[in-house]
């Protein structure tokens, strides 16, 4: 594939008012006019270049905001306080009182549970369905279907969503296709293979130094001018607005994003090609075994790697919860929930970022108590971090050789 995402932010030029190379933040959260009919202008969205109020937008959050739509290749894009602050009003924008969502089964516990618990509330249901079944997504649209919705790869069991696929299904019924692609910036570029929305959560690896939290929507200026409508747009009357100073920080740390992407990426591939070999339960999109390795190959953009997301299945809670803090106390990462940090993090999701799935939808998923979930690290020396890892396995019996033997016959 063609399309450079990196490039694209890169090439963005702008300065800050006194030249600065690196943008001033604008720390004001109301704008002053010359002119009184200026303000009207503004007010109404006539006046390009004017700011009002910093809910409405801002000179930091304008400039955050153009480098993730050239990361995406959106027209434009609308930064927030949070991932759910993304999500949740790209939802009630798309969808009113009896209308219906197709979601994937496995996604964010916090999506989950708005579709689940908060949706129907306005009369707006979700059906939960096993997003790699392209004709299984097909069979539920009904009449009153609006959005296919899923991760480009799925929280936390690593499913691959075939993009093209759905933005083909999408398109032939006249459905919006959202596609959440938290875990895998640049390496997959969702709106380039024919999502209308692509929302992160900029708080994990775009972010990537765990000290804040944040979200972006990149689409079309018209359905972001829509979000942004101060009479019935979701984002803005809903009021989950980035602050300019986070904005500002997350903007530089982006600067970072494609070198850091590539060290996940290499981390990660290098941690799950030992651990299958070790006869772990493993997964990881770059593993010739994941059900979606071509899939994965097919979209990517290939100098972005595979990411930093893997899971091992430990088989028992009790396992991996040892595993856990044994790793945490020899200094190979924290016991932490979220992703991208320069650490690697890992929890068992089963009981944290996933414990809004009720137990037997987990099961059916295929999520199982012993699953532990990595966000790989950018770890200078990883053949040193693996063998680290490998005695923490060997003291607690997690690598016995009989596992090994049985996988071998
Ligand atoms: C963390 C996360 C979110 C939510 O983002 P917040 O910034 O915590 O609101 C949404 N989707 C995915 C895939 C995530 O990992």
């Amino acid at each position: 594939m063609s399309f450079k995402p990196a490039n694209n932010i890169q090439d963005l030029q702008y300065f800050g008012e006194f030249g600065g190379v690196n943008p001033s933040i604008s720390d004001s959260s109301t704008y002053t006019f010359l002119s009184a009919k200026t303000m009207f202008d503004t007010f109404e969205g006539n006046a390009d270049g004017c700011y009002l109020y910093s809910r409405h937008s801002s000179p930091s959050n304008l400039y955050l905001g153009e480098a993730l739509a050239a990361m995406e290749g959106t027209e434009t894009a609308n930064v927030s306080a949070s991932g759910m602050g993304a999500i949740t009003p790209v939802l009630m924008q798309l969808c009113g009182a009896s209308d219906h969502i197709i979601s994937s089964r496995t996604i964010y516990g916090g999506t989950y549970a708005f579709l689940k618990n908060f949706m129907p509330r306005f009369d707006i249901k979700t059906s939960f369905v096993d997003i790699t079944k392209l004709d299984a997504v097909e069979a539920a649209i009904t009449k009153t279907t609006k959005v296919i919705f899923c991760e480009s790869v799925s929280n936390p069991l690593l499913e691959v969503a075939d993009i093209k696929g759905l933005a083909d299904i999408a398109k032939r019924h006249n459905l919006k296709l959202v596609v959440d692609n938290t875990f895998s910036p640049l390496s997959i570029s969702p709106a380039i293979l024919g999502a209308d929305i692509v929302i992160h959560s900029l708080t994990k690896f775009i972010n990537g130094s765990s000290d804040t939290v944040g979200g972006v929507v990149c689409g079309t200026q018209e359905f972001i001018n829509n979000l942004r409508n101060v009479n019935d747009g979701a984002s803005m009357l809903l009021g989950s607005t980035m602050d300019s100073m986070r904005a500002a920080s997350i903007l530089k740390n982006l600067r970072t994003l494609h070198i850091r992407m590539q060290q996940h990426s290499k981390n990660g591939l290098f941690l799950a090609n030992k651990f299958e070999a070790d006869g772990l339960k493993t997964v990881y999109p770059g593993l010739k075994s994941h059900p979606s390795h071509d899939l994965f190959k097919s979209m990517m953009n290939i100098q972005y790697g595979f990411g930093g997301m893997l899971t091992i299945d430990v088989g028992s809670s009790e396992k991996a919860n040892q595993l856990m803090e044994l790793m945490q106390n020899r200094n190979l990462g924290y016991l932490a929930v979220s992703l991208g940090f320069y650490k690697t993090l890992f929890s068992a999701p089963g009981s944290s970022t996933s414990s809004e799935i009720p137990e037997d939808e987990q099961k059916e998923m295929g999520l199982s108590d012993g699953l532990i979930r990595f966000s790989i690290g950018l770890d200078a020396d990883i053949e040193r971090t693996y063998q680290m890892m490998r005695q923490c396995m060997e003291e607690l019996n997690i690598l016995n050789t009989k596992k090994e033997i049985s996988k071998s016959l």
